[in-house]
This record gives structure tokens, C-alpha cells and sequence, in this order.
């Protein structure tokens, strides 16, 4: 049997053929969960199939950090082929789901229009969380969320091109306020990490770069309407955040709701229902998550109810009511009012995998899943961070070791580790920053594709409709074009006149 190859059936949808006849076991996502999930199936007597929409893993905690341009893409998402290229049971396959059917135990996946069908006996559900703009999703044209690594790059497009517009309009003698305010909405870790990065940039590594405009007098903002910074780090870390982040130059407005976003500003609505405007074109989302659409297709599918966040409620053991061999773990679900953090995705894809391989072995099933929480940080700038770790509270330089050896560790990898420590050591004990590279399609692209129809399909032959008659005349086309070049050169034909 040919190893991972579809049939050939004349509909455009085809199905996976198993590689052998043993347990076939769909992960679905390469994120913490998926990967995690995949590895720790390693030694088990299954074939892996890992379908993911991206062929990378991401460590999304460090997003931030590519999109000010500390870090580059590669360093934290490094391609999972790559990553599982050793496991020999494991394969992995690019494709967005768009369907899981319980009953015939199938995933359906598409990419650029080529649909696949692939059998399980066992799933691992692991596709996360997107975005939430809270019934605003018109928001996203101009406040970009940060989720992935397009999110992040099409970020430091705007950040950075902010900058360049600033310039350029300074240079024509124009007011550059609104160029020159950076609005992050949104002050949870990645909210905080984001306002004190864009600060430090603007105050502190730009600030000889440029000569129309001084960048250390540009606005960084952060918005929320919670009453404080970091909410689950508690009143004494928030307060502490909040006051570092005014150090920096950061201005935290709290208690302020976003109520409207376009390409100039934003609306920000106040309790007592006063409304105030701010011109600012750079606009970051990093407030609400929304669980992947598959939960809702799971859910309509065993009535298992879904949360305002669009998480399914699951059993203790992770598993789907009525479907034992089908877990969900991670972004995903709601259970117990776990948090939405790495730690419970790796945690929760770990136990599915031993309960996989334990079923297989005739092992009797594991006691409910249960959370060891690690801890929580976040970065406030280079030499600060809180972190709570049980009943222990940290700030300043201790938490931001704590915090470094911690990412240090979780970056996949030994090379992504050891550029990233240099590019750290670039950024926090110089001024520089290694990764500045933007460009136009970089911030453009995501709205462009969003007005085609189907995306990128649409810009790509589909299956079945090539046309090979018509890729034959075109390259004659181009031969004779090639030709003609050659014989004017070679006999001085440029330039005179016929
Ligand atoms: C900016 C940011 C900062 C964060 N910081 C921290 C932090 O400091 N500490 C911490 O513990 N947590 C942090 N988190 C949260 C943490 O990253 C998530 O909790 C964790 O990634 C969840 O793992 P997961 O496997 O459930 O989902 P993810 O890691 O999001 O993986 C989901 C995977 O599914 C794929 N996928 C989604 N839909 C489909 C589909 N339909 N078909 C195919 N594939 C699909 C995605 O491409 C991805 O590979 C942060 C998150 C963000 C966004």
C-alpha cells in the first residue's frame, strides 16, 4: 500500500488510505495540544495522522515579540515536519477541517480547494481558539488580532509602517498624531506585553532612526474595560503592571469600552456613557478568544452545550458524551473553568494519548483529567515581569529571569533556542532589533484575500480544471518570447530603429 497517498477516485474528494492496519489515530492542530499530543504517541502501537491548517507549530506566547521585531517567524514556528520527522508512526498533512462526522468516524479537510476524508478510530480534537471581537468581527479590518504568525507579521507591517508614514508626512509638513498613537486594546499578558514593547521601540530603539519625527513623543495606549491590568494575576500584580507600564511611557485607560473602530481611530464609551475619540491608525486587538468553529459542529453532533466562548463542555476524561473515542483538549474546552494557557492543552493531549495507548493495551481508564497549574507570567518590558506561581508573587528582574528560563525551555527546538537568545541579547542588553523586515503585502494581503470569495483558491487552478493544452502554449509562448530576446542581442538589433 502506498504510505499516506489518497486513492485516486474521479470526485474531487478523496480518502486517506491507512498505512497499515493499525489503530489510526487524527490529531487535529499543531499547536501545544496537537503536538504535544502527537509526541507523546511516540511509543504507542498507532499510526498518527496530524491534519493542521498551518505547517507549523506556533508557540503563541512569543507572537508579540515577532511582531515588534525582537524575534523572527521561524523561531517560534518551526514546520512541524520538521519537528515529528523522527516519529516514525506520525505523519502530518496540511488541510483546514471542515467537517468531522462522529457516526462514520471521518475528518474532511481542504486545502486550496482539494478535499481529503480521513478515517479514525481514535480523534484528538486540538484546534484552539481565534480571535474574539465580540460580535464586532468588522473590527478586524483595521484592529488586527494576534493569533498567528500572519497576524503577527501583517502587525509589524503596521507598527513599523507607522513609523515611515509618520516620517514621510512630518517630512511634508503634516500633523502626524494619529500616526505616531499606537492603541492596544486589550490588558491581559498579551495586551501588557504588546503596549510595553511598542513603548520601548518607540522610546527607546527608534528614537535615532528617523529625523522629521521624534519617536519617543508617540502615544502608546492600552485599553480596557476591566477595571485593572491583568485581571487573573490579582489586584497587587495588576497594580504593580499598571504602574511599570506608566514608567515606560505607556497610558493605561481602564473602564473603557471600544464601541466603534475604523481606519483612523477608535470609539472608546466610558461607564457613566461618555464617549471619547482616538485618532490613532495602529490599532492592536488582544482582548477575547473564541473557541474554534469545530466545537460548534461537535456539539451540534452530541448536544454537548458550547460556552459564550464557544468552548465544549466535556467529559472528566476530555472525552465527547457518547463518543469515548473522541477527545477534545486545550482552547477548546470548558471544564472546571480551566484557563485558556499551553500548560492545560500539553497537559490535557499527554492524558488523551495515554488513554489512547492504555485502552490498546487493555489498561483500565485513568482517573479524571486533572490540571497542575505551573503558573502564570507575563513580560512587562526588558529586566521586568510578574509571574504567580501558586502562592508565590514576583516582580521585577527575578520574575523576568523566571520567565526566560521558562520560555527558553518550551521554545521547540535547539537551534530556534540558541537564535533566540541571541536575538534577545540583541533587544534587552543592546538597543537593536533583529527583525525589522516588512512589507506592502505583509500589512495588505489578509484584507485582500478576505475580498475574494473562496481566498487564495481563488487565485489557483483547481483540481481537474487544469489545462494543459493551454500551460503547453504558453510555454511555447515563452520559449519563442526567450528567442527573440536572444537573437536581438546576439545580432545588435537593440535600440535600432526598423
Ligand atoms: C498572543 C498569545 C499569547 C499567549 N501567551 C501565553 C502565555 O504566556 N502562557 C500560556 O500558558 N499561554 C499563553 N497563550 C495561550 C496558549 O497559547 C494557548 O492556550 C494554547 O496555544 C492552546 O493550545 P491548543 O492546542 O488548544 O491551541 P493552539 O495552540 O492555538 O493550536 C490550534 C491548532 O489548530 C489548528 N487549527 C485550528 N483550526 C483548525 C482547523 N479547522 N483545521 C485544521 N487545523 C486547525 C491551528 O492552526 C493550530 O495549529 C497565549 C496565546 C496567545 C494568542
Amino acid at each position: 500500500m502506498t504510505e499516506g497517498t489518497a486513492t485516486d477516485t474521479s470526485t474531487p474528494e478523496r480518502a486517506l488510505v491507512p498505512r497499515s492496519d493499525r489503530h489510526q489515530v487524527v490529531v487535529i492542530g499543531s499547536g501545544f495540544g496537537g503536538l504535544f499530543g502527537t509526541k507523546a504517541l511516540k511509543n504507542a502501537d498507532v499510526d498518527v495522522t496530524m491534519i493542521a491548517r498551518t505547517t507549523h507549530h506556533l508557540f503563541q506566547p512569543l507572537l508579540y515579540q515577532v511582531a515588534t521585531g525582537i524575534l523572527s517567524e521561524g523561531e517560534i514556528a518551526p514546520p512541524t515536519r520538521e519537528v515529528l520527522a523522527r516519529q516514525k508512526n506520525a505523519q502530518v498533512l496540511l488541510g483546514e477541517v471542515t467537517a468531522i462526522d462522529l457516526a462514520s468516524r471521518t475528518v474532511t479537510s481542504q486545502v486550496l480547494g482539494r478535499e481529503l476524508t480521513t478515517p479514525y478510530d481514535s480523534l484528538i480534537v486540538a484546534a484552539g481558539a481565534g480571535q474574539s471581537y465580540f460580535g464586532n468581527d468588522h473590527f478586524a479590518e483595521f484592529a488586527p488580532g494576534m493569533k498567528s504568525i500572519d497576524d503577527a507579521l501583517e502587525l509589524r507591517g503596521r507598527i513599523f509602517g507607522a513609523f515611515e508614514m509618520a516620517e514621510l508626512g512630518a517630512a511634508r509638513g503634516e500633523n502626524v498624531d494619529h500616526l505616531l498613537t499606537f492603541v492596544v486594546v486589550g490588558a491581559g499578558p498579551t495586551g501588557v506585553e504588546m503596549a510595553g514593547q511598542i513603548a520601548e521601540l518607540a522610546h527607546r530603539t527608534l528614537t535615532r532612526d528617523f529625523r522629521a519625527i521624534k519617536t519617543h513623543q508617540a502615544r502608546v495606549i492600552l485599553v480596557d474595560a476591566a477595571p485593572q491590568v491583568l485581571p487573573p494575576f490579582g489586584a497587587k500584580l495588576g497594580a504593580w503592571t499598571k504602574k511599570k507600564l506608566e514608567d515606560l511611557g505607556v497610558e493605561v485607560m481602564l473602564g473603557a469600552l471600544v464601541s466603534a473602530v475604523d481606519e483612523r481611530g477608535l470609539v472608546v464609551k466610558y461607564k457613566d456613557g461618555s464617549e471619547e475619540r482616538i485618532a490613532a491608525v495602529t490599532k492592536v486587538w488582544a482582548a477575547g478568544v473564541q473557541a474554534s468553529a469545530l466545537g460548534r459542529t461537535l456539539s451540534d453532533q452530541t448536544g454537548a452545550p458550547l460556552d459564550r466562548s464557544g468552548r465544549i463542555a466535556v467529559n472528566p476524561d476530555l472525552t465527547l458524551p457518547g463518543y469515548p473515542e473522541v477527545f477534545v483538549v486545550g482552547d477548546m474546552i470548558a471544564l472546571d473553568n480551566l484557563p485558556g494557557v499551553a500548560q492545560v492543552a500539553i497537559q490535557g493531549a499527554k492524558y488523551a494519548a495515554k488513554e489512547i495507548d492504555g485502552r490498546l493495551n487493555g489498561k483500565a481508564p485513568q482517573r479524571p483529567f486533572k490540571y497542575f497549574d505551573k503558573g502564570s507570567m507575563a513580560i512587562v518590558s526588558r529586566f521586568r515581569a510578574v509571574a504567580l506561581v501558586g502562592k508565590l508573587r514576583l516582580t521585577g528582574f527575578l520574575a523576568w529571569l523566571m520567565w526566560l528560563a521558562v520560555h527558553l525551555f518550551y521554545i521547540t527546538g535547539f537551534k530556534n533556542r540558541l537564535t533566540a537568545v541571541l536575538h534577545w541579547l540583541i533587544s534587552f542588553l543592546g538597543r537593536g532589533r533583529s527583525e525589522r523586515t516588512s512589507t506592502e503585502q505583509q500589512i495588505f494581503a489578509r484584507v485582500a484575500l478576505q475580498r475574494l470569495g473562496r481566498g487564495a483558491a481563488d487565485l489557483v487552478s483547481q483540481p481537474g480544471e487544469y489545462d494543459a493544452e493551454a500551460e503547453r502554449r504558453r510555454r511555447e509562448e515563452l520559449e519563442r518570447q526567450a528567442l527573440e530576446e536572444v537573437r536581438l542581442t546576439d545580432e545588435q538589433a537593440r535600440g535600432v530603429r526598423v
